[in-house]
C-alpha cells in the first residue's frame, strides 16, 4: 500500500460497478481490468491485496438497478473468503468458488453453505485441468438449477494457471475460454462480466485474460 492505494481501490471497485451497469443496460459482456483485486476484502478489514469487495459492490449495484438475482463465479486459485462473508446471508446472490485446498486463506469448505447460496469446490493442487473445469461446472449447474440469474459476475483470477507462484492448479488460457463460453450459453440471455482478481506471472495473466475476454466478446 501507498498513498495512492485508496484512490486505486475506489477506481477498481468503480470499474466493476460500471461493468455490471453496462451489462444490465446493454445486455452485453464486459471486463473490468482493475487493481487492486477484491475477493479477500472483508467489511472493515483489508486482506490479501484486497481493499474493497469489488464483485460484491458490483452485485449490490445490479440489485439496486433491477436485477433480482446475481451469480458470482470465482475461479481464482484462492477462496473468495471476503465475497463469501459479504453475501452469505443474502439469498439474492449465489456464490460458486473453485479454489485450492488446503491453502490460504483457509476458508471455503464444502460445508460452508451460507443460507444455501454458497457453493464451494475445494480441490488439491496438481490435478488434470479438465477435472477443475468439470468440478467447477458441476457446482455452477447446482447453483443455477431452478435459479436463473439476471447477471453473472466472474471473479476472474488467473493464478489458477499452471506455473503460478501462489497456487498449484494447472489451467491454461483455453480452459478460461471454455468456462466463459459455457457460462454465457447456460445463463443466456443474462449477461456475463469478468472482474480481475489474482494472477502473478504477468505474461500468463495476460494470456488468460485475453482468452477470457475473447470468449466474453
Ligand atoms: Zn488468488
Amino acid at each position: 500500500m501507498n498513498s495512492a492505494s485508496w484512490e486505486a481501490a475506489l477506481r477498481s471497485a468503480g470499474g466493476a460497478v460500471a461493468a455490471a451497469e453496462h451489462a444490465l443496460e446493454h445486455g452485453a459482456g464486459a471486463f473490468a481490468a482493475g487493481r487492486p483485486p477484491g475477493h479477500h476484502a472483508l467489511t472493515d478489514t483489508a486482506m490479501g491485496f484486497c481493499l474493497l469487495g469489488n464483485v460484491v459492490l458490483a452485485a449490490r449495484s445490479a440489485l439496486t438497478r433491477g436485477a433480482g438475482r446475481v451469480l458470482i463465479v470465482d475461479w481464482d486459485v484462492h477462496h473468495g473468503n471476503g465475497t463469501q462473508a459479504l453475501v452469505e446471508r443474502d439469498p439474492r446472490i449465489r456464490f460458486v468458488s473453485l479454489h485450492q485446498w488446503p491453502w490460504w486463506p483457509g476458508t471455503g469448505a464444502e460445508s460452508e453453505r451460507g443460507v444455501g447460496n454458497i457453493f464451494n469446490v475445494p480441490r488439491p493442487p496438481g490435478l488434470e485441468p479438465d477435472v477443475y473445469v468439470e468440478d467447477l461446472w458441476a457446482a455452477v449447474i447446482s447453483a443455477t438449477d431452478d435459479w436463473a440469474p439476471d447477471l453473472v459476475i466472474i471473479s476472474a483470477g488467473f493464478d489458477a494457471m499452471a506455473g503460478d507462484p501462489l497456487g498449484g492448479f494447472t489451467l491454461e488460457p483455453e480452459h478460461y475460454a471454455e468456462l466463459t463460453t459455457r457460462l454465457r450459453a447456460a445463463v443466456a440471455p443474462a449477461p456475463v462480466i469478468g472482474v480481475l482478481e489474482g494472477g502473478y506471472i504477468p505474461s500468463r495473466l495476460a494470456d488468460g485474460a485475453a482468452a477470457h475476454i475473447l470468449a466474453l466478446a
